[in-house]
């Protein structure tokens, strides 16, 4: 399968792993849309929330809980916003589920209406 979030699980794609268990791993986005921007990312590949299956939801609900905890070395104490792009008009660019973390600044609220 051709999805790069799968090769840098699998370290065919080089990626420094800021955290890593059995669940998720956590890597810096390689373009930042904020001052910190992480991509919390589930080992198990699939695209879309309609997905993912009972076991898929529990990982995902632990990956969640941890991220709190990963607050200092992320830089998170100012607060943080999850995003989680869903298809096309989200702008879903990689089809393996992941979730955004941004930080490290004050985080105006998208004016989506052009
Ligand atoms: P989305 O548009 O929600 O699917 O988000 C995909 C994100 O993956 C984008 O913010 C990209 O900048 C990011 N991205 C793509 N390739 C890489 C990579 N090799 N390493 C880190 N982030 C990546
Ligand atoms: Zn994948």
């Amino acid at each position: 399968m051709d999805c790069i979030f799968c090769k840098i699980r699998d370290g065919v794609i080089p990626s420094e792993k800021l955290y890593e268990d059995d669940d998720m791993f956590v890597i810096r986005d390689i373009d930042p849309k904020a001052a910190k921007h992480y991509l919390m990312i589930p080992k198990r590949h699939y695209k879309l929330i309609s997905d993912m299956t009972d076991e898929d939801a529990a990982s995902f609900a632990r990956a969640l809980r941890k991220i709190p905890a990963l607050s200092d070395k992320l830089g998170l104490g100012g607060g943080y916003r999850l995003i989680i792009n869903q298809g096309d008009d989200a702008g879903q660019t990689v089809f393996h589920l992941h979730v955004h973390i941004l930080a490290g600044q004050p985080l105006d609220f998208p004016d989506l209406k052009k």
